[in-house]
């Protein structure tokens, strides 16, 4: 479901967009300022990363109705794939799923659904910074349980559990569940009986693991319903608007001097952009306007 991404209108008007991975980045200022805020990103994706998306590409076609064929003729045409095998391998499992059917909103199929609700503006310097809350949900279902929020992760992986258990508490998941459940009647405007039970917490997310990636037996299976306790979720709303996007805003107004965030709290090792920041070296990167649908 395409949306209309808001753009400044003046030198001294800016729009600021705040995904799951731009608050993850957060836990390094420097991070969020070289990912985010400068635009730095790998050049090439990794295979797995191609793999991915071209599930994912699949997954869309079959919802909104596609054939088997169509839809994986479709998805092998995505960019960097180099063994079409394993994409074939992949989507093979998507039939045996059992996937809920997915929910609609005036007769739109709630598949990769992308939403950007405006948050507030914040001035910094005379210069107005207008924020909105992005993200893309790979399937929303709606049943008697409530709204289900399914997100396909690829993995190589054999264990079910280990990957379930890698997305526990996962920044993303309380993300989503909290932006759907205080901006429901945004998100979810055609539809009331949605709306209504995203509000009034009969909501959840889902992780549903595709794996092995790779292997002949790659299945795709749903994990557990996840909700935050109602601490939890008013919790992260409080401090989403008193101290994430207060911090964010103010990198975004380059007032961040580079100085080292992540090591002291060794959140270096993996680090997308370390080459840059600890070596100074942008091999194998490339700088390209941020986008928050994207990235
Ligand atoms: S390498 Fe470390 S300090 Fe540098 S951006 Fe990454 S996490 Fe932060």
């Amino acid at each position: 479901m395409p949306i209309t991404i808001p753009t400044p209108t003046s030198p001294a008007h800016k729009v600021v967009f705040v995904n799951a991975s731009s608050l993850k980045a957060l836990a390094c200022a420097d991070r969020y300022t070289l990912e985010v805020v400068q635009g730095w990103r790998a050049t090439i994706d990794p295979d797995v990363f191609a793999v991915g998306k071209a599930v994912h590409k699949y997954a869309e076609l079959r919802a909104l109705g596609n054939d088997d064929l169509p839809a994986m003729a479709q998805a092998i045409t995505t960019p960097g794939i180099k063994d079409k095998q394993q994409v074939y391998q992949a989507c093979a499992g998507y039939d045996k799923a059992n996937l809920p059917a997915v929910a609609r909103c005036n007769g739109e199929a709630l598949v990769e659904f992308q939403f950007c609700v405006k948050y507030d503006d914040y001035i910094i310097n005379g210069v107005t910074y207008e924020v909105y809350l992005t993200g893309r949900i790979d399937r929303v279902a709606h049943s008697r349980l409530g709204v289900e929020l399914i997100d396909f992760k690829t993995s190589r992986k054999w264990d079910f559990n280990d990957i379930c258990n890698a997305y526990d508490h996962d920044t993303q998941f309380l993300f989503y569940y909290s932006i759907a459940r205080r901006f429901a009647y945004e998100l979810f405007r055609g539809d009331m009986t949605i709306a209504n039970d995203a509000h009034a917490g009969r909501l959840f997310t889902r992780v549903c693991p595709i794996f092995p990636i790779g292997r002949p037996n790659c299945s795709w299976r749903l994990g557990p319903l996840w909700s935050p306790s109602e601490e939890l979720y008013n919790e992260f709303i409080k401090n989403l608007r008193d101290i994430y996007v207060p911090y964010l805003v103010t990198l975004q107004a380059k007032t961040h001097l580079l100085s080292k965030d992540g090591m002291f709290k060794n959140l270096c090792p993996g680090c997308r952009v370390k080459n840059l920041c600890l070596h100074e070296r942008p091999d194998g990167m490339e700088r390209v306007e941020y986008n928050p649908l994207t990235w």
